[in-house]
């Protein structure tokens, strides 16, 4: 670290503003760079903080084995995952919008996300748990009391458990679809993705 010295209101202040960044291609227009100037351009020795930079775009494979979670910077981005064949993705398949990297100044450890930052769309790769919350964000919209959203709620916390015995987790899909059938009907969809084969006939899904 450098040696201590006096932080005053007016170094933070500097200091934020000479980090900022722009993505790429968009400098700021005349009246809303920090100096109002058409010729600002970023400083090319800015070290900003995670916090402060903007997000690569990644490239990830439709079973979620990640290619980059630098897109901008890979010379070129494979068409097939090398580790199970599949297509590799750079865009939401449902908005377009790139599937969200790792913030441009950082590397290692990347887990790609599990949910467009921009329209929300599971990607591919979303796990069991990911269904679950989908399905209780569409809880959270249904025309529901109280009451029963809470218990559909905690039936579907236990069912993200992907260890269930077939008949317990039969029986809490019973319940969910007892306690809130146009909840069930609406989630239907999302349902298909989580629930056995034996499970849906034995409860009528298509
Ligand atoms: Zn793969
Ligand atoms: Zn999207």
């Amino acid at each position: 670290m450098t040696s201590p010295t006096t932080i005053t209101p007016t170094t933070i202040q500097t200091t934020a503003r000479s980090l900022r960044r722009y993505p790429r291609g968009t400098v700021p227009k005349s009246g809303t760079s920090p100096q109002a100037s058409t010729s600002w351009t970023a400083p090319s020795d800015a070290v900003a903080f995670p916090s402060m930079a903007r997000y690569d775009s990644a490239a990830v494979c439709r079973r979620g084995h990640v290619f980059t979670a630098h897109a901008e910077r890979a010379a070129e981005i494979a068409t097939r995952c090398v580790k199970c064949g599949a297509a590799i993705l750079t865009e939401c398949p449902s908005c377009g919008n790139r599937i969200r990297g790792q913030p441009s100044n950082l590397h290692g450890a990347y887990r790609p996300p599990e949910f467009c930052d921009d329209c929300g769309t599971p990607f591919p790769w979303v796990t069991r748990q990911g269904h679950i919350y989908q399905l209780q964000n569409l809880l959270d919209e249904a025309d529901l009391d109280s009451a029963t959203r809470l218990a559909v709620h905690e039936e579907l916390d236990a069912l993200a458990e992907a260890d269930l015995p077939e008949e317990e987790q039969r029986k809490r899909w019973e319940r969910v679809k007892e306690l809130a059938p146009a909840f069930w009907d609406s989630g239907q969809k999302i349902l298909v993705n989580i629930v056995s084969e034996t499970i849906q006939k034995s409860l009528g899904l298509p």
